[in-house]
Order: C-alpha cells, then structure tokens, then sequence
C-alpha cells in the first residue's frame, strides 16, 4: 500500500511522499519522530520549546471539540443570556485543556514513559467520529504517574500499541501536567 511510505507531519498534518525530510516545510515542526514512529527517537530538546503556531492554533480552537462548542454557543447568541454562559463554561474549559498539552510540551522536562492505554473517547465527538486517549506511565524521582492525551483524531492505534514507549515531557513541579513529544498525529 503506498499509504505506508507517507509520513504526516504531527503537528500541522501536511503529509509527505518520501521519508527522508527531517522538518516540516509547512510549519517548520520536526519530522524526526514521525520517520522511525516504533522507535523512540532521540531526547527532546532542552526547555523551552518552541512549537509551531498552527499546531498551538489547532490545539486551542480547530482541532478542540470544547472550544469550538463554546464559540458555536457564545459568538452567535451573545444576545442572549443562558447560551453565552454555557459557551463561555466550554471555551474556557478547552483553552485550559489545550494549555494543559502545550505547557508540558513548551516547558516541560523529557523522560521515558510507556503506554498502557489505548480507548475512544466517547463523550466528545467531531463529525460523527470520536476522538482516542492515550494513556501512559512515566516516572519522577521513583514514583509512577500516569498522563494521558485526548483528542486524536487520527488512527494512533494502527502506529502505537500498548506496551511502546515514547518521550514523555512533564512539569517538574507538578507531575500530573504532561504530554507526549512529539504529539501524536
Ligand atoms: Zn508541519
């Protein structure tokens, strides 16, 4: 199948024919990881990072079921009182799920983890598919945490199974803030 010699870029999806570019053209991402996707690849680079401004864009709004919920809910009926209410409630919820993922990613320190977990997300939906969790375990000075990422859109069971490892970014100071490097597409 040719589907296989293409790589997509994890964090603004443009797909590529050919594995040998090492980033992104479009966004400018890093497309290291994506290449050798069963193998761990090496450490992310030292805090803070950059990340591309359309993946942050896809995190906060395209690409986030919440916020789009609270702008469908806010901007259109701003002339009424309860819509704007709830729509405010989900658009701050998706901001702040969205800064939960990228803080990690910006700032956070690099570590080994592995995945345990591997599910649909059935409370949320985008156009009638519901997007998959990821979950992980890592550990930090002996004690194990577990993280996990939502929002996949992608079919991230058919490249990452139970049992793989990955890069793992985490706040220092608060273990239970972290992501996946790089994000899975
Ligand atoms: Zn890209």
């Amino acid at each position: 199948m040719p589907f296989d010699t293409f790589i997509q870029c994890p964090w603004c999806k443009t797909q590529y024919p050919n594995a040998n570019v090492s980033h992104c053209t479009n966004c400018r991402g890093t497309l290291e990881y994506s290449i050798t996707s069963d193998e761990l690849g090496s450490e992310p680079p030292i805090a803070p990072r950059v990340l591309p401004t359309k993946f942050k864009r896809r995190i906060k709004y395209t690409g986030n079921v919440m916020t789009l919920i609270g702008i469908i809910f806010t901007i259109p009926f701003f002339w009424t009182i309860l819509f704007p209410l709830i729509g405010i409630f989900c658009w701050r919820r998706g901001l702040r799920i969205a800064n939960d993922e990228l803080i990690p990613l910006e700032q956070g320190k690099a570590t080994v983890g592995e995945i345990i977990d591997i599910r649909k997300d059935y409370t949320q939906s985008l156009n009638g598919e519901s997007p998959s969790i990821v979950e992980f375990v890592f550990k930090v000075n002996g004690k194990t945490y577990t993280g996990n990422v939502g929002n996949i859109y992608e079919s991230v069971h058919l490249t990452k199974k139970i049992g793989d490892k990955l890069w793992v970014v985490y706040m220092p100071e608060e273990p239970e803030k972290s992501s996946i490097w790089p994000p899975l597409v």
